[in-house]
């Protein structure tokens, strides 16, 4: 039996199926990944630096590049593509419970994913927070501001610093949704992990989370992870063929 025919018998076989999804799949949606071969990070290592927390919180010129960063980031014209879509019809048929998603470009909800089902590990571009008092507004409302010459705009409620409502290196993850997102691993039968590079923690250590509580691995991405050896099946090719022949 070949790999793909393998995968599709546990994903036929599972009932309460969970998708880890990373930057690779929404590549092919123009959304550039941070550590595949085009992206962000392998250009510019510098870039990577910059996306610690403490540097935005101590560094004004570093909110301000990041605000006209965001102003045409291609996730406000990207459309969900076909792996997207595959997960769409997975949950439909009845057989997806969650998408646990380090994705930050709300694609999944946009391609139709109960959005009750999409935890988002590592926050949300569509909107902006307050670091001092947690206002959030909608992101293309603060955009507006910069748009109109705030170079740095501050939280209309207290002052503070505003930024994007996603998770940068050196700041907690939500207690709330890293638990749901434990929750979905520690319970689902199979975890299919795709897109990611799965360097990321805590988001990595779900799958080792999932296979130790008995969950069979399908793992799909371009290149290898550091989990490939826990998988049951490793797919290797882009996720826009790959996710619709498997699911
Ligand atoms: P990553 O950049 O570390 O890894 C992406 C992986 O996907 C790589 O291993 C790459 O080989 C693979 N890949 C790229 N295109 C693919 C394709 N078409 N088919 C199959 N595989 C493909 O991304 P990560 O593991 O998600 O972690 C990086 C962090 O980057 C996350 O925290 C995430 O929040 C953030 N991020 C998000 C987006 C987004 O929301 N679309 C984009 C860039 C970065």
């Amino acid at each position: 039996m070949d790999v793909l025919q393998r995968a599709r018998q546990l994903v036929h076989g599972a009932e309460r199926m969970v998708a880890l999804t990373g930057a690779g799949i929404s590549t092919d949606s123009g959304i550039p990944d941070f550590r595949g071969p085009n992206g962000v990070w392998t250009k510019n290592p510098a870039a990577e630096k910059l996306s610690d927390i403490r540097h935005y919180i101590t560094d004004k010129l570093v909110r301000e590049q990041s605000w006209l960063g965001r102003l045409d980031h291609p996730a406000w014209l990207a459309q969900p593509n076909p792996a997207h879509l595959a997960l769409v019809a997975l949950e439909r048929a009845g057989r997806l419970g969650a998408i646990v998603t380090q994705n930050i470009d709300g694609l999944h909800q946009k391609a139709g994913s109960a959005p009750d089902r999409v935890i988002e590990l590592h926050g949300t571009l569509n909107e902006s927070v307050c670091l001092t008092c947690g206002d959030r507004r909608p992101m293309q409302e603060t955009l507006d501001r910069v748009r109109n010459g705030e170079s740095d705009p501050p939280c209309l409620r207290c002052g503070g610093i505003l930024k994007s409502a996603t998770i940068s290196f050196g700041q907690p993850l939500d207690d709330q949704v890293l638990y749901r997102a434990r929750v979905a691993a520690l319970t689902c039968d199979v975890l299919l992990a795709a897109g990611s590079s799965l360097t990321v923690q805590p988001a990595a250590g779900l799958v080792g989370i999932a296979a130790s509580a008995g969950a069979r691995i399908i793992m799909c991405n371009a290149s290898e992870t550091p989990y490939d050896g826990v998988a049951e099946a490793v797919l290797h090719g882009p996720l826009g063929k790959l996710l619709p022949a498997l699911l």
